[in-house]
């Protein structure tokens, strides 16, 4: 039974009088308030605090933390999302003094070893991409897309060619075609084969000295690989254009595969997705984008250069490409996460790599046939590191939606899978059990959705059942939260 307390707001948990600490007299002069607030301010009514003592405060807090889901607490097959596991080593890795007690403001001369490390990464990063230049920059793989199209649009201004259009698949994530937007270019969707491919003939038709870049995830986001896409990239080099890989999927490809060899010009990596930082709840992340040599010139400053010493002697320097397009982020990017991710790389090894690749499609496949009796998934027989499934069936036959099955997961200890996307499956649910996950954990798993397909469909429909919330935002709930925003204005 979850803990009463962490579903009450502190408001109400509030005793007059009750307190944390107890302060001496002031010993010096009071200000004058009206000399330092408006008098509208000193007019108003105080605000009503609450009143508790520390241990109540405490417990609140720490109880509201156990009804969270995470990584550490739970399985969570989030799709497109790669929950994996987040190894404890990396941490305390990343917390160690020359990491965490540089200021940003230390000259390259005395942050040797931190540079170092962010130059290895550096070429890890080219070497798994088959890019060659780096920019540990981006903060996000949004903000990764964001940046790299800043570089096309430089490269192609410098090249004194006005292209105006990104085209992307009509499964690609959100922020392909938002970064599109807020990079100042015109946005064209393809609708795609009935298979979920590109299709080549439709890309064709958008295809002229106005195209940019396509963008293209790939395995793209059914967790299928493009087969085609040294032809697609053809088609769009054939016009100038370049092509940019949604670099998300790198768990399924990292060590077998390299956009650089199969026709992608630019990508960005997900460090927090596919190199285990620790993510979810909006950060932190780490979106480094990796470029060919003729972008090189364009990517934000700094990068981390070894500087030839005619010796042994390792040294490394902060460099500003001739063309930059400036920073997008203060100082070296989100070196928290990217220490992470080169914790992971290191410890893996260039075999290592390709095994967890390897074994995230392994799991993804087996979890796609525990399931196929129940939710099938319509493209394909076999996947990369994740599948999309659909619960239409379920929802015609029973009225069963993807959202009851995801919702009900949460009381069988479940994090639910992403739902409703890519828009074009109906009903969709995007499994990515990632290569973290044991073989009971997938079964356990399986078995909690197939039990939840037979239950009674008023139970779905008003789950979960199990936490303080259960469908704020969900018009047709028939059961009342026990948190409302009309508790928490109450008084
Ligand atoms: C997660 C994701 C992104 C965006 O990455 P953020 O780090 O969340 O900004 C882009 N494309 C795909 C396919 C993704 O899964």
């Amino acid at each position: 039974m979850r803990n009463r307390q962490a579903t009450q707001l502190l408001s109400e948990l509030s005793h007059a009088g009750r307190r944390g600490a107890e302060l001496p007299p002031s010993d010096v002069p009071e200000w004058p308030l009206e000399d330092l607030l408006p008098s509208e301010a000193m007019a108003a009514a105080p605000p009503r605090l609450p009143e508790l003592a520390e241990p109540d405060v405490v417990r609140h807090f720490v109880n509201l933390s156990t009804l969270n889901m995470s990584v550490d607490t739970h399985f969570y097959p989030l799709g497109s999302c790669t929950m994996k596991y987040n190894p404890k080593r990396h941490e305390r890795l990343s917390r160690l003094p020359g990491i965490v007690d540089v200021h940003p403001h230390q000259t390259a001369g005395n942050i040797q070893g931190l540079l170092e490390l962010l130059y290895e990464m550096q070429e890890m990063l080219a070497e798994i991409s088959g890019l060659p230049a780096v920019s540990l920059q981006p903060a996000a793989g949004a903000h990764g897309e964001l940046t790299a199209l800043f570089v096309a649009a430089a490269y192609f201004r410098d090249k004194g060619e006005s292209r105006t259009k990104v085209i992307f698949p009509a499964s690609a994530h959100g922020t392909n075609p938002a970064s599109a937007a807020m990079a100042g270019f015109d946005c064209v969707e393809l609708k795609g084969r009935s298979d979920g491919f590109v299709d080549i003939e439709e890309l064709k038709q958008h295809l002229d000295d106005k195209t940019a870049v396509f963008m293209v995830t790939n395995p793209n986001t059914l967790g299928l690989f493009e087969r085609e896409i040294a032809e697609i990239a053809k088609v769009v080099h054939d016009v100038g254009g370049l092509v940019y890989i949604d670099g998300a999927n790198m768990n399924a490809i990292m060590g077998i595969t390299r956009p650089g060899d199969f026709g992608g010009d630019m990508m960005h990596y997900n460090v927090h997705k596919t190199f285990t930082g620790p993510h979810g709840a909006g950060g932190p992340g780490s979106g480094p984008i990796c470029v060919r040599d003729f972008l090189a010139d364009y990517l934000p400053a700094p990068i981390v250069r070894q500087r030839d010493t005619g010796s042994d002697e390792k040294r490394f320097e902060l460099a500003t490409p001739s063309k930059t397009i400036g920073r997008v982020r203060s100082f070296f990017g989100n070196v928290g996460i990217l220490v992470r991710g080169y914790c992971y790389l290191r410890t893996l090894g260039a075999a290592g790599v390709r095994e967890a690749a390897e074994q995230a499609i392994l799991n993804a496949n087996y979890l796609k046939a525990l399931l196929a009796d129940v939710l099938p998934s319509a493209h394909g027989e076999h996947c990369l590191h994740e599948f999309v499934a659909s619960a239409d069936g379920l929802a015609k036959e029973r009225g069963i939606t993807a959202m009851d099955i995801a919702k009900r997961l949460l009381d069988y200890g479940f994090h639910p899978p992403t739902v409703y996307f890519p828009l074009v499956v109906p009903h969709a649910m995007m499994f990515e059990p990632t290569e973290t996950e044991s073989k009971a954990t997938l079964d356990a798993f399986s078995d909690a959705i197939h039990k939840i397909v037979t239950e009674d469909a008023d139970l779905l429909h008003t789950a979960p059942h199990s936490t303080p919330v259960s469908r704020p935002e969900e018009v047709n709930a028939t059961r009342k939260p026990v948190l409302t925003w009309a508790a928490c204005n109450k008084e």
